[in-house]
């Protein structure tokens, strides 16, 4: 297993669980298995399908991840092809025959086309008896299996038929992978993909650490929609040249935020679904591609990409959930490096979002999670502890990598704060908002409060010294304390609760953060970055050079484009700065780099000791030993 390892991937070693689970399957056993997005999970089915005789058939949604993991086998020396809809059918067809013949250890399929190639005989090729034609199945792994569960976020209805699997296949393993974790999903996969049990009646299912620490987190909370633009240009700074993702909720802001950003001068683009596919693919291609640095997005974007160098990932709005968000801060920092996470969230998120919730068909669930979302934005103590916890884990010591760590936030006695806020609103027989409610408490005229005639009562204007933002804060406090709660029925007004009453009648005290102001201008922006050091790798001791690795990475985007692939897939940003920092200067030093396989030393060896050599001030006459591979 370990030689296959290093062999085909060049890695030494292997990851938590990937051993236990490759063993696993090479047992020809079943099994599910949760890792986090980026956690490692193709090795585990890619290892067995290379040790198996046969061809190992692989279960995916979307098309172009297929395309990605195609690219990156065969930029190893695996043989790979996949078979789907894009392709004509007569180029399916060519790849069946070739199927056949044994020449793919491994075969991507659509969930869609596995179904009808099983229902025709498979690949066209009936032999009358076996469903399985000529094809010599090694195993199956289904990518992404919870799309399988009406449960999981992301359901769909092909996945329903893969069921059929071990029906047709008694003796094939079938591996399910998935980051997604939560119980009833879980328990669903196995029980629609008819996963077998062991001698206690159990399925073997494998859970990973969901930590993935060199996420950094940070949740800001109340910023306007001109702070949130300030910040993310500070956060751009401090990455030139390297890629980063937008959430929005909207498919407006995602459009208004990359316009902002081009603006400035930044290679940014949108990405939703109101695009035309071609145009989707456009950006998606050109964000692969290193063509631009910043995609602003829905959801949508980055579930079929493998990009590794993903070294930011915003929220611009609050996720519906604690497993979109994990998900999608995952597709930052796959290759290990470090990578920032921002979470902005403002009440109008909370409400909206509530909205969709009870909208949803399933609102009891929906609410369920949106309400944990809130809590893990509101938290006070590591947010990296909340984080796993909800995951099932438990972590014994704080992170150190997250704002809360990085900044504990102090408290004060908010008692009257408290007490004026909810004098109000009991004022208005608990019937105002947010925005009215501030505005009473700040004695603002606007003319609804006019109206209505709130600018008569006695807390009007008891809250002027506070500034607006600062209320807001405070309000979102009080909410995540319990002291009011938003009355979604009855339009959104707030509500005091039995735990405010206490603090309003004077029978408990209210702590309350302090609302920390951040810097936001140039000099504050110029502070931040002397604080953030350049990514370099420390490895024992030698420095990173990073004129060579700019030169390397120069180099990257022209090989890639020679071959029509993403960079990544010549080479990790991770293997780049290692080459940086340990420069070899023989092809067979070259080779004991991580991320360097067996193929890449062969074909990419030359290239990149040449460019290293150069950088060096070494000669590069082809006829020396250090061109030579051991064998030679
Ligand atoms: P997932 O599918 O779980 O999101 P991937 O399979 O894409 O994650 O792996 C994420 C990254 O980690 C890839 O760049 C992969 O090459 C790398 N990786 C996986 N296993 C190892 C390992 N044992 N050693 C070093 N890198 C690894
Ligand atoms: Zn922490």
């Amino acid at each position: 297993m370990r030689a296959t390892l290093k062999e085909y991937f060049g890695y030494e070693r292997f990851r938590p669980l990937q051993e236990d689970i490759i063993r696993h399957i090479l047992e020809r056993k079943d099994c599910l298995v949760l890792m986090p997005t980026g956690g490692g999970k193709s090795i585990c089915y890619q290892i067995p399908a290379l040790m198996m005789e046969g061809t190992a058939v692989v279960v995916s949604p979307l098309i172009s991840l297929m395309k990605d993991q195609v690219e990156n086998l065969r930029a190893n020396g695996i043989e790979a092809a996949a078979l789907n809809s894009n392709a004509s059918e007569e180029e399916n067809r060519e790849i069946a025959e070739r199927a056949y013949r044994g020449e793919y250890k491994l075969l991507y399929v659509s969930p869609e086309r596995l179904l009808s190639e099983i229902q025709f005989g498979v690949l066209h090729h009936s032999s009358g008896t076996s469903p399985t034609g000529k094809l010599k199945v090694s195993m199956f792994a289904v990518d992404e299996a919870h799309c399988i569960s009406q449960w999981g976020h992301d359901f769909r209805p092909e996945y329903t038929q893969l069921g059929k699997l071990k029906e047709f296949f008694p003796g094939v393993p079938v591996a399910a992978f998935t980051a997604t974790a939560d119980k009833i999903t879980k328990e669903d996969i196995v029980q629609q993909l008819g996963l077998t049990k062991d001698d206690r009646g159990e399925a073997t299912i494998f859970v990973s650490s969901f930590d993935r620490p060199n996420l950094s987190l940070d949740v800001r909370r109340g910023y306007s929609a001109k702070d949130k633009q300030r910040f993310i240009m500070a956060l751009i700074a401090r990455h030139p040249g390297e890629s980063g993702i937008i959430y929005c909720m909207s498919r407006k802001t995602t459009e208004s935020v990359a316009a902002k950003l081009q603006e400035k001068g930044v290679r940014a683009m949108a990405y939703h679904a109101g695009l035309s596919a071609s145009g989707r693919d456009r950006v998606q291609e050109a964000f692969i591609n290193d063509e631009i640095d910043v995609v602003c997005a829905t959801i949508a974007f980055g579930m079929g990409i493998d990009k590794s160098n993903v070294r930011f990932v915003v929220h611009y709005n609050l996720p519906k959930s604690i497993e979109s968000y994990y998900q999608e801060i995952g597709r930052g920092g796959r290759d290990g490096l470090p990578c920032e996470t921002v979470l902005f969230y403002q009440v109008g998120d909370i409400i909206t979002l509530r909205k969709f919730a009870e909208e949803s068909g399933q609102q009891d669930i929906n609410n369920e999670k949106l309400e944990r979302m809130q809590e893990y934005a509101e938290s006070q103590v590591c947010r990296r502890r909340i984080l796993l916890n909800y995951f099932g884990e438990t972590m014994d010591h704080d992170c150190d990598n997250c704002d809360v760590c990085k900044n504990p936030p102090r408290r004060f006695d908010g008692t009257i704060l408290v007490q004026k806020a909810l004098s109000a609103v009991m004022r208005t027989q608990q019937q105002i908002g947010f925005r009215l409610l501030i505005d009473i408490l700040r004695g603002t005229s606007n003319q609804e409060l006019y109206q209505k005639g709130y600018n008569m009562l006695k807390t009007y204007g008891c809250g002027r010294d506070v500034p607006f933002k600062d209320w807001q804060d405070y309000l979102l406090q009080m909410l995540h304390l319990g002291y009011i709660e938003i009355d979604y029925k009855d339009n959104s007004h707030i509500k005091v609760t039995p735990q405010g009453e206490d603090v309003l009648f004077g029978r408990k005290q209210a702590q309350l953060a302090v609302v920390v102001h951040e810097d936001l201008t140039v000099k504050g922006r110029k502070q931040k970055l002397r604080e953030q050091p350049l990514v370099g790798l420390d490895l024992g001791g030698a420095t990173e050079d990073m004129e060579l690795f700019e030169k390397l990475r120069k180099l990257r985007v022209k090989l890639a484009a020679e071959r029509g692939v993403p960079p990544y897939v010549i080479f990790g940003d991770r293997t780049l700065h290692q080459l940086a920092t340990t420069k070899p200067k023989t092809r067979l030093a070259f080779g004991t780099v991580s991320g360097v396989g067996a193929h890449k030393q062969a074909t990419l060896g030359t290239i990149f000791v040449k460019e290293i050599r150069k950088h060096l001030g070494m000669s590069v006459n082809e006829k020396e030993t250090w061109n030579m591979m051991p064998s030679e």
